[in-house]
């Protein structure tokens, strides 16, 4: 990858605020540096908004809100399938913009490319599906007629891990609704919403519906603008404690709220899983995103009369990774987005061993400019480890062996988190039991990827309210009204 291309792509990348249809500087001048996790070096300066600034972006998004609402279905879905093509158009552009600011192979950052921009063909075609009912009250006495609406202007905040399409599943579906919103985007990551923000212009998007502000004050910034009247909307994507802080900013206005936080998924293997087909979808349900999902898989959970056979494998496939810049060939491993996530890794390996866990590969930071930390394998976890309660967000891949399905099931649901699990099983009535069993909002039955836009994404228990995708997505936008007419004939 040339230099000259990078630092082409990066000074074509908009530097400013996204408000009412125009880029402009932040209010008091301020910017902040994005960097690249690789290097650690900064590659470009942004602005950096103030709290007028977010009240300036709601403003937008609410004058443009009675127009976008009364827009026919049809042409807001013409305007998202747009913005899909020219997605498709620039992919490369996208896909190493996210690689230079994010850490992900670029190979892992196309792919990203092709769902998050699933998110704006999917929810292109669900605009014009929004449908309400017709029919007689049981008295026969009158008509019950029930509507589908906008709710209104909506505050987005997506996290670092997936820059692009945590921002599509959100914007896609609150634009295909009706709604205008403003997004908030993670300050380590917010050079792709830029560029697909200048996507949306591109597309004929009305000014206002979309807005963007960056800022490193997202505490007051968001304060503000969850506190203003207008607002009707919040919808998060990050860490369950921040979640929670917005759920209860969220009450005073009585917010309608989508909360995609943490997870701690389980990754189970009965003593009749074809293991070829377990550790493929293993590698990828821990390594993708360099562990940085939160649909990794967090705990490993083995048959012990598989578990040598699963970790020998596992540490074999590990030990061949080639860990490097994410713009390099063959490069399957990338550094992680900054030193806390390493010093993270770092300490509950750390953790794992004191208590009595084998360390089979990896288990430090590398000594290397840039964050990078060694894919990991750890068995025989115990019992009581942090690793297995804590989302570990890196490459570690920690083992735990079971006896027989009651104990996989307990260890399986032993968390307060409840996004996704991992099942895998050759034998039927065993894979149906697990998915009567296990407490997940999701779950991969001999799949180690579950994630898909015509899916409904989310968990339970603390890892979150509402579904992102599928045919539920559009009706976290939507909201219910109920209209009695007279009996037409009476
Ligand atoms: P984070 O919670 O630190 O940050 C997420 C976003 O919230 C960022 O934009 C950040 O600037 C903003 N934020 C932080 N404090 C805030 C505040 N007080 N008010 C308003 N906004 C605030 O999370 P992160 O480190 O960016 O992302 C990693 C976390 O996200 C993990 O816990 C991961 O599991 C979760 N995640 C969940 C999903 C899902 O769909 N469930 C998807 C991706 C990531």
């Amino acid at each position: 990858m040339s230099e000259t291309r990078e630092a082409d792509l990066l000074s074509s990348v908009p530097d400013g605020l996204f408000v009412g249809g125009a880029w402009r500087p932040a209010s008091e001048g301020k910017t902040f540096g994005v960097a690249d996790p690789s290097t650690g070096e900064t590659v470009k300066e942004i602005a950096d908004a103030s709290v007028a600034d977010g009240v300036a972006a709601l403003d937008a998004a609410c004058s443009a809100a009675d127009e976008w609402a009364a827009t026919p279905a049809r042409t807001r879905g013409e305007i998202l399938r747009k913005a899909f093509d020219l997605l498709q158009e620039r992919a490369d552009d996208v896909a190493l913009l996210m690689t230079i600011e994010m850490g992900k192979p670029l190979a892992e950052s196309r792919g990203e490319v092709t769902y998050g921009g699933e998110f704006l063909r999917w929810f292109a075609e669900e605009a014009p599906r929004i449908q309400g009912r017709y029919g007689a009250n049981p008295e026969g006495t009158g008509r019950i007629v029930v509507s589908q609406h906008p709710v209104g202007p909506c505050y987005l905040i997506t996290p670092w891990n997936f820059p692009l399409a945590m921002a599509t599943r959100k914007i896609a579906p609150a634009l295909a609704a009706g709604c205008t919103v403003v997004l908030k985007p993670a300050s380590l990551t917010p050079l792709t919403t830029l560029f697909v923000a200048q996507i949306f212009a591109d597309a004929g998007l009305p000014d206002g519906v979309l807005n963007v502000v960056t800022t490193t004050s997202t505490g007051p910034v968001s304060e503000a603008i969850l506190s203003d009247p207008r607002l009707r909307k919040v919808s998060f994507t990050g860490s369950t404690p921040v979640g929670q802080k917005l759920l209860a900013q969220a009450a005073d206005g009585v917010l309608r709220t989508s909360m995609e936080l943490g997870g701690n998924a389980p990754f189970v293997v009965f003593d009749d899983a074809d293991l070829d087909k377990a550790v493929d979808g293993a590698i990828a349900a821990k390594f993708r995103n360099i562990g940085q999902a939160c649909t990794a898989a967090n705990r490993f959970i083995v048959h012990r009369s598989v578990v040598e056979e699963f970790t020998r494998r596992v540490t074999e496939r590990v030990e061949s990774f080639t860990t490097g810049r994410g713009t390099e060939d063959g490069v399957t491993i990338g550094p992680l987005i900054d030193d806390r996530a390493v010093a993270k890794a770092s300490s509950l390996v750390t953790d794992a061993v004191e208590r009595g866990a084998t360390l089979r590969t990896g288990g430090e930071a590398l000594d290397r400019p840039g964050t990078y930390f060694a894919a990991t394998v750890l068995d025989d976890v115990q019992p009581g480890s942090e690793i297995l309660r804590e989302e570990i967000f890196g490459p570690v891949l920690a083992i735990v062996p079971f006896d027989d399905e009651d104990e996989a099931v307990r260890l399986a649901n032993d968390t307060e988190y409840g996004l996704v699990s991992y099942v895998y099983t050759e034998n039927l009535a065993r894979g149906q039991r697990m998915i009567e069993r296990l407490a997940t909002g999701m779950m991969g039955l001999n799949m180690g990827v579950v994630s898909n836009a015509a899916a409904p994404f989310g968990g339970w228990k603390m890892s979150g309210l509402g579904r992102e995708g599928g045919a539920e997505g559009i009706h976290e936008y939507l909201q219910t009204k109920y209209t009695l007419t007279p009996d037409p004939f009476a």
